[in-house]
């Protein structure tokens, strides 16, 4: 597939149904596999809601992962074709780096997320939410320690992108790729996108539906 198509093919990926249809508190009850699965982890308040709506084309979809007591579950939405065909499953993390957070929610947390991190097979790629005003901080390098333990593949995507000045992003960039370079899970390039202006939207379409190609290659 040329390059171009791509960029069309992502945006028709994210032009069908899309559907909240499974939460999941316990790496015991993950719904059966089906389509293959992308995951959005985030310290909270990232913008990782703002970023499943742009994505989805959808003003709340990402509402049901913020409702009390969704908060600290895997959340799983459903993309399918108009005839009905699932295509892939966006799985929005749980939030970390919250301070409120009790010491007993923070380990079931961590388990929730090593537990599906390393043992589900749908996994195809876990998109890591970054500040893109603040960079890389102590929680995001936790989680990317666990990304790298788990051996899962991951892409950085640095968020809020309206609010910097180009001095800015090339400094968030230089550092984000410094960051990311002691760890060869990361994948090497970085996305940088903006729920409110829509900058970045079509290039994480794109990725993705590059990425499913690869997977059914
Ligand atoms: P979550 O906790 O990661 O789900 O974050 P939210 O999507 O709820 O966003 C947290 C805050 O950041 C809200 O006040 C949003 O309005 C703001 N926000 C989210 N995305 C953007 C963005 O692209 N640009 C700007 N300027 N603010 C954003």
């Amino acid at each position: 597939m040329t390059e171009s198509n791509f960029l069309e093919e992502g945006r028709l990926l994210f032009a069908g149904p899309c559907d909240f249809f499974f939460a999941s508190a316990s790496s015991n009850d993950l719904p059966s596999p089906g389509a293959p699965e992308i995951a959005f982890a985030g310290r909270s308040n990232v913008g990782k809601s703002s970023l499943l709506n742009a994505l989805t084309n959808r003003k709340s979809l990402a509402r049901v992962s913020n409702t009390p007591g969704r908060t600290q579950q895997l959340n799983f939405f459903s993309l399918s074709k108009n005839t009905g065909d699932e295509r892939i499953r966006l799985v929005d993390m749980p939030g970390y780096g919250y301070a409120a957070v009790g010491k007993e929610k923070i380990a079931n947390w961590s388990k929730l997320m090593r537990d599906y991190l390393r043992g589900r097979a749908e996994l195809a790629r876990v998109y890591v939410l970054i500040d893109g005003r603040r960079g890389v901080k102590p929680p995001d390098e936790e989680m990317l320690d666990l990304l790298d333990q788990s051996a899962v593949s991951y892409q950085v995507i640095l968020t809020k992108y309206d609010e910097l000045t180009t001095i800015d992003r090339n400094r968030v960039v230089e550092a984000t790729m410094i960051a990311l370079a002691k760890r060869p899970a990361a994948y090497p390039e970085i996305i940088f996108t903006s729920s409110q202006s829509g900058e970045g939207i079509g290039a994480l379409r794109e990725s993705i539906a590059r990425l499913l190609n690869e997977i059914s290659a």
